[in-house]
């Protein structure tokens, strides 16, 4: 009798155990839970789309772009991720596209998912590929991005290591051939973080913008960020010409697209915002003046982040 009855709570407890560990655990990480997807460019050039929603647990603080290019010698990833984990699961899509590991990753920026993926690669022998100005902030951001991210990501940030290249490169322009491609590396102006660059791809005219495009969502102006040189930067970027984008943030597009979700928005913010901060008119004025914006209303995130950046943009205009 007894053992008839223990046999069945044996049963229940295994079911209930395995029910209750994937979830205490946080669930099976992988590039679909994380909300990443790969779209080919041209023949071996793949861009990662990411999710245009804010960091979360499940997304790994995936919530961007990233691209890779397939070479006879191994893969250019072009930015890391924002975590060991989130690189592991770059490593995985761009081992599904071409089966070969990554052998050189290149930083885009200073963001959190431009780079602290970095020490994955590198511990697995990649070369990491930064200008000098990118390399600059990485190192005065790094720790204040981990201890940020922590509480999001918790036991996922395991493993990261805030890895910057050891040789960054000292120009602002930069042509370098890894794998027999050519990549152009480009600083325009300080963007989003100070020392964001472009890398295009001459020979496609594909370019991969980092944070200095958005699409489909609104931009974040961050303390970090200089809405003015940030505005010279797009208009940098725009006279580049570049046949197809992949933006730091959003789908692939083109460059009326990035006009319309990026540059026409800087234009809206530090033109609006100018007279305000000239004037010393303090920043509740600006706000009220600026918040009604309704040509930018259909980008996601605008009731979240338009007032913010109106108010960021007047304090650094103000003491500029
Ligand atoms: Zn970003």
């Amino acid at each position: 009798m007894m053992k008839r009855i223990a046999i069945p709570v044996a049963a229940l407890s295994i079911v209930l155990l395995l029910w209750t560990l994937p979830s205490r655990a946080g669930g099976v990480l992988s590039p679909e839970s994380a909300g990443l997807r790969v779209e080919r460019l041209d023949k071996g050039v793949y861009a990662v789309i990411g999710s245009t929603a804010g960091r979360t647990y499940d997304n790994v603080g995936m919530n961007a772009n990233f691209g890779f290019i397939d070479t006879p010698d191994g893969v250019i990833l072009i930015d890391s991720g924002a975590s060991a984990a989130g690189a592991e699961l770059l490593d995985t899509l761009v081992h599904r596209s071409t089966g070969k590991p990554v052998r050189w990753v290149v930083n885009t920026g200073s963001q959190d998912h431009r780079w602290l993926g970095n020490g994955y690669f590198a511990s697995k022998g990649a070369e990491i590929i930064a200008l000098q100005r990118t390399a600059t902030t990485q190192r005065r951001v790094s720790s204040q991005q981990i201890q940020s991210l922590y509480p999001v990501l918790r036991e996922r940030l395991d493993g990261t290591r805030p890895v910057i290249a050891p040789s960054p490169v000292l120009t602002d322009e930069s042509v370098i051939r890894p794998g027999g491609v050519t990549l152009i590396l480009s600083y325009l102006a300080d963007a989003h973080f100070p020392g964001d660059i472009v890398v295009r791809l001459p020979d496609t005219g594909i370019m991969f913008a980092g944070d200095h495009l958005y699409v489909g969502r609104m931009l974040g102006i961050l303390p970090e960020s200089n809405p003015v040189t940030w505005l010279d930067a797009f208009n940098k970027l725009s006279k580049l010409k570049p046949k197809r984008i992949v933006p730091g943030h959003g789908r692939i597009c083109t460059l009326r697209t990035a006009q319309r979700d990026t540059g026409d928005y800087l234009d809206f913010i530090v033109g609006g915002v100018q007279p305000f901060a000239e004037n010393l008119a303090g920043v509740e004025q600006a706000v009220s003046a600026l918040s009604h914006a309704p040509q930018f209303s259909r980008l996601e995130h605008f009731d979240t982040l338009h007032r913010a950046n109106i108010s960021s943009a007047y304090l650094q205009m103000e003491s500029q």
